[in-house]
């Protein structure tokens, strides 16, 4: 009986991600070569819009040089002001001088040692940075060193728990996990790349389009879930 509830879960999560792959133009962000600068902009893109990020990134790339040495060596007020459009810059310069020192401490200033670990090793080890969850490490070992994970943001977790794809107390872990079970590996990326997009667009936090919605038969949270 548990096994078969299960494969009904999975079957339905499979038939979602699948529509999703369907409706949206598949699409790759490219790739950075130096995971320092990969690990700033997540950082900076934390509770931000993509355009902000990208605006304090820029600037903070012109005033300043996006390597941990630059960023060691310049004034914390210079960072701060640098990364202004990207929000809580007080908070976020102070962060990123610390991920700075710690890169050169601890990593000999470069990061691609560490993300050629087996991904366990490396999350690990990301996290032990400051100002990295799981969720940063992740998009990290994706984006930057390709390994086979899907990245849980805000609006993932949301999105899977509307759809009853998880628990509603489920962890972080648990969201991956149930995402990773149901995505064939070379739809890794994809699949967090659009579900963000989905949320941004569709399943948003405040007011959901159900009624425009290409998943609404199959989400419990809509009226018209049959
Ligand atoms: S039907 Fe509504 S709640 Fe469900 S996935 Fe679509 S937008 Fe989100």
């Amino acid at each position: 009986m548990e096994a078969r509830r299960k494969w009904k879960s999975l079957k339905r999560a499979e038939e979602i991600l699948v529509r999703l792959l369907d409706h949206y133009n598949r699409c790759w962000r490219p790739r950075s070569t130096d995971p320092f600068r990969s690990l700033v902009r997540t950082i900076l893109s934390q509770n931000t819009n993509y355009r902000n990020e990208a605006v304090a990134f820029d600037r903070l790339e012109s005033a300043i040089g996006v390597t941990p040495e630059t960023l060691v060596n310049a004034p914390v007020e210079a960072v701060a002001d640098a990364i202004r459009p990207a929000g809580m810059y007080n908070q976020r310069s102070r962060t990123l001088k610390k991920v700075a020192e710690a890169v050169i401490e601890h990593h000999g200033g470069d990061l691609k040692p560490t993300l050629a670990k087996p991904y366990p090793e490396a999350r690990e080890a990301l996290m032990q940075l400051p100002g990295v969850g799981p969720k940063t490490a992740d998009v990290l070992l994706m984006f930057a060193a390709g390994k086979k994970v899907i990245p849980v943001d805000r609006h993932i977790f949301r999105i899977t728990k509307r759809l009853q794809l998880v628990s509603a107390k489920a962890s972080y872990d648990e969201v991956r996990k149930a995402l990773e079970v149901a995505t064939p590996l070379e739809s890794y990326e994809d699949v967090h790349v659009l579900l963000i997009r989905f949320g941004r667009e569709v399943c948003r936090a405040q007011k959901p389009r159900c009624p425009q919605c290409f998943l609404k038969d199959l989400c419990p949270y809509s009226d018209e879930f049959r």
